[in-house]
């Protein structure tokens, strides 16, 4: 591993991946060398999708960017970020409460890693920061035209 490369781990579900997840991760490609996309796997959380159906979706979105890697991850994210030598997490903020949300994880994993992590986090732009997997699963639970919000190569 070269340590001099600037290289940003970017957590989350993605259950499914967004056009949202999408446009943060092509924006912070202008930031970092690489970007690492960890698929959070916790066994008590019930996700819609496989993990190795998000991370098909995922994986296709990105096909042939050599900058992208996509792993997945059970412990916590700062723990992965150790054992892994990241120093930068990435997230997108798209409202205050992702704020709110965001500042409280950012305090506690300055706290827990001395300061050693940084966090970045992107403003989403206005026209995707209303898209959340959320609201993609329950327009899919209903049959809903779904394809609006994902990258195209998410496909039920
Ligand atoms: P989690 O399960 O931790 O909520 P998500 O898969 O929902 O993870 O999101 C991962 C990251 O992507 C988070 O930083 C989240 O704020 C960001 N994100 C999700 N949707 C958008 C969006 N529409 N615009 C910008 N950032 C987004």
């Amino acid at each position: 591993m070269n340590f001099n490369k600037k290289i940003a781990l970017f957590p989350g579900s993605f259950d499914p991946i967004t056009l949202g997840h999408s446009h943060i991760i092509k924006r912070a490609l202008k930031l970092f060398d690489s970007i690492i996309i960890a698929i959070g796997n916790n066994f008590k959380k019930k996700y819609m999708f496989s993990l190795k159906k998000r991370k098909y979706w995922i994986e296709k979105t990105f096909y042939l960017n050599s900058k992208i890697k996509i792993e997945s991850y059970k412990e916590l994210t700062i723990s992965f970020c150790k054992k892994k030598k990241i120093k930068f997490i990435l997230r997108g903020l798209r409202n205050f409460k992702d704020f709110e949300f965001e500042k409280n994880i950012f305090f506690s994993n300055q706290l827990l890693t001395n300061n050693k992590i940084e966090t970045i986090f992107l403003l989403s732009y206005p026209n995707k920061s209303y898209i959340s997997s959320a609201i993609v699963r329950e327009i899919i639970k209903k049959k809903g035209n779904y394809s609006l919000f994902v990258p195209q190569v998410v496909k039920l």
